[in-house]
C-alpha cells in the first residue's frame, strides 16, 4: 500500500473511530480538531449493537460498556395519559439477538476511551486547536491548510468535521442546508434532582403530536440525560452549547404527562441548551482524488434513529479494512464507498421519516416508538460485513 500517513480532520466520535481503526492495520494518523482540549458536549449517546462489534473489535468496547452500565428495557409513553405504548427489549437480549449490546453511554466516555487508545497508540498523532480552513491535491499529495497558519502534506485526508463540514465544501463545494422547522433541547440532570415519577424509569419516550422527549440514565444512573425535539418554525441556531431558558422548552410541552413536564421544569438553571436540526441531503460521493469523507460529513444525520454516531463507527471500521485490503488508496476509498453509501445513505434518509412517525404527522399514520431496531439496522456487522468492490 503506498500509504505513509492519512490526515484525519475532526476529533469527534467518527475521526477517533477511524484513527483507531486504521491504527489496528497499521497505518499512521495524525488527527487534527479545532477545539484546544479533546472533549465532548454533555450529552448521551446510544451506541447500538452494529456499532458496539467494531469497538469490541477495536479493544475498547469493553470499557464503554463498564461506564455506561446495565441497559434496563426502554418505554415508549403516549405524551399526554403517560400509558406505554410499546416495551422495548433489554441490553441482555440485543446480545442474544445481535451478539452485541446496546448502551447508553455519556459522550465523553467514549470519547475518552477513543482518545486514551488513539493516544496509547501514538502519543504524538491528535493535533489541538487545528482549525481546517482549506486544501489542495495533486498526484503526489494532498496539503490541508489550518487556520492557526500551519499547513500539513499527507498521502491522503479523511474529513471527519460533522455536519458543517469544511473539508466536504473543500472538494464538493457547498451543500444545500435548510432549517428542518425542529428544535432540539438537551440537558443533563444529577439524578438526586429528578421527579420521583420518573427518577426509577429505563429509558423512555414521550411521543406526541409534533413533540417528543426522552429520558435515560447514564454512567450507572447517576445521571439522567434528556432529549426533547419539537416543531418550531422560527429560525434556530445551528450548534450544540446554545443556551436555553427552561421556560421556553416547558411553553411547548405545556399539554404533556405531569412526569414529562415535571422533569423539564427539575432542569437545573445552566444545564439546558437547545439548537436548530439542520438537513442536509446525502452525498452521492464520498470521495475526490486524495480526500474522503466520513461520519456526518458525509451523511448528516438527524437524531430520529439514534444512529449518527453508530454509522460513524462503522464507516471508520470499513474504511480501514478496505486500506487493509486494498492495493493503494484509490482502491481503498474505492471499495469504502462502494460498501458504506447504500447503507449510511440510506439510514440518514430513514432517520429523517422516523422523525414524522414519531411526531405523528406522517401521511402513513403515527408509528411511535419505531426505531432502528425495527427497520433491520442493528443486524450490520461493520467487522465482518463483505467488502464490496470498488467501481472501476
Ligand atoms: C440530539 C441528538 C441526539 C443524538 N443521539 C444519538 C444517539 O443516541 N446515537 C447515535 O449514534 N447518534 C446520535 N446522534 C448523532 C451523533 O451525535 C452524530 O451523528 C455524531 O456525533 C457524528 O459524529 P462525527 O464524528 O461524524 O461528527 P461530530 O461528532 O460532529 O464531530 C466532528 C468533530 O470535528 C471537529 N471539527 C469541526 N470542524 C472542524 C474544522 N474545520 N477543523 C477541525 N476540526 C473540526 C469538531 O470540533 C468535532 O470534534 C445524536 C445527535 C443529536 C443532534
Amino acid at each position: 500500500m503506498n500509504v505513509a500517513r492519512i490526515s484525519i480532520v475532526g476529533g469527534g466520535i467518527g475521526g477517533l473511530s477511524a484513527a483507531l481503526a486504521l491504527q489496528h492495520f497499521g497505518f499512521r494518523v495524525s488527527v487534527f480538531e479545532q477545539a484546544r482540549e479533546l472533549r465532548e458536549v454533555g450529552a448521551g449517546v446510544t451506541i447500538t449493537p452494529n456499532a458496539m462489534h467494531a469497538l469490541h473489535f477495536l479493544g475498547v468496547g469493553a470499557r464503554v460498556a463498564k461506564e455506561a452500565g446495565p441497559t434496563e428495557a426502554y418505554l415508549i409513553r403516549h405524551y399526554q395519559t403517560g400509558d406505554v405504548i410499546k416495551v422495548r427489549a433489554n441490553g441482555t437480549d440485543y446480545v442474544q439477538r445481535f451478539g452485541a449490546e446496546y448502551h447508553q453511554v455519556h459522550r465523553s466516555d467514549i470519547h475518552t476511551a477513543l482518545a486514551e487508545a488513539v493516544l496509547r497508540n501514538d502519543p504524538d498523532c491528535i493535533f489541538l486547536g487545528h482549525r481546517f480552513e482549506a486544501l489542495t491535491q495533486d498526484s503526489e499529495c494532498v496539503v490541508a491548510t489550518f487556520a492557526n497558519g500551519k499547513t500539513f502534506t499527507s498521502d491522503v485526508l479523511i474529513g471527519c468535521d460533522g455536519g458543517a463540514s469544511k473539508v466536504r465544501a473543500s472538494v464538493f463545494g457547498d451543500v444545500v442546508v435548510n432549517y428542518t422547522g425542529q428544535v432540539a433541547f438537551r440537558a443533563l440532570m444529577p439524578m438526586a434532582s429528578i421527579p420521583d415519577g420518573i427518577a426509577k424509569m429505563p429509558f423512555a419516550m414521550f411521543v406526541g403530536l409534533r413533540r417528543l422527549v426522552l429520558h435515560y440514565p447514564l454512567r450507572h444512573r447517576t445521571i439522567m440525560n434528556v432529549i426533547g425535539v419539537a416543531r418550531e418554525p422560527r429560525w434556530q441556531e445551528e450548534g450544540w452549547t446554545i443556551p436555553a431558558a427552561v421556560e421556553e422548552f416547558a411553553d411547548l410541552y405545556g399539554d404533556f404527562h405531569p412526569d414529562a413536564l415535571g422533569l423539564i421544569r427539575a432542569i437545573p438553571p445552566g444545564a439546558l441548551f437547545k439548537w436548530g436540526l439542520r438537513d442536509r441531503e446525502p452525498l452521492q460521493q464520498y470521495t475526490k482524488g486524495r480526500v474522503t469523507t466520513l461520519g456526518d460529513a458525509a451523511h448528516p444525520m438527524s437524531p430520529f434513529l439514534g444512529q449518527g454516531a453508530c454509522i460513524a463507527i462503522e464507516d471508520a471500521m470499513v474504511l480501514a479494512r478496505a486500506f487493509a485490503a486494498a492495493r493503494d488508496f484509490a482502491e481503498a476509498f474505492g471499495i469504502y464507498e462502494a460498501t458504506r453509501k447504500q447503507r449510511a445513505n440510506g439510514v440518514q434518509l430513514a432517520s429523517r421519516q422516523q422523525a414524522d412517525e414519531n411526531q405523528g404527522v406522517t401521511p402513513r399514520g403515527a408509528n411511535p416508538g419505531a426505531n432502528a431496531d425495527d427497520r433491520g439496522l442493528y443486524l450490520y456487522n461493520p467487522v465482518t460485513v463483505p467488502l464490496a468492490a470498488a467501481a472501476s
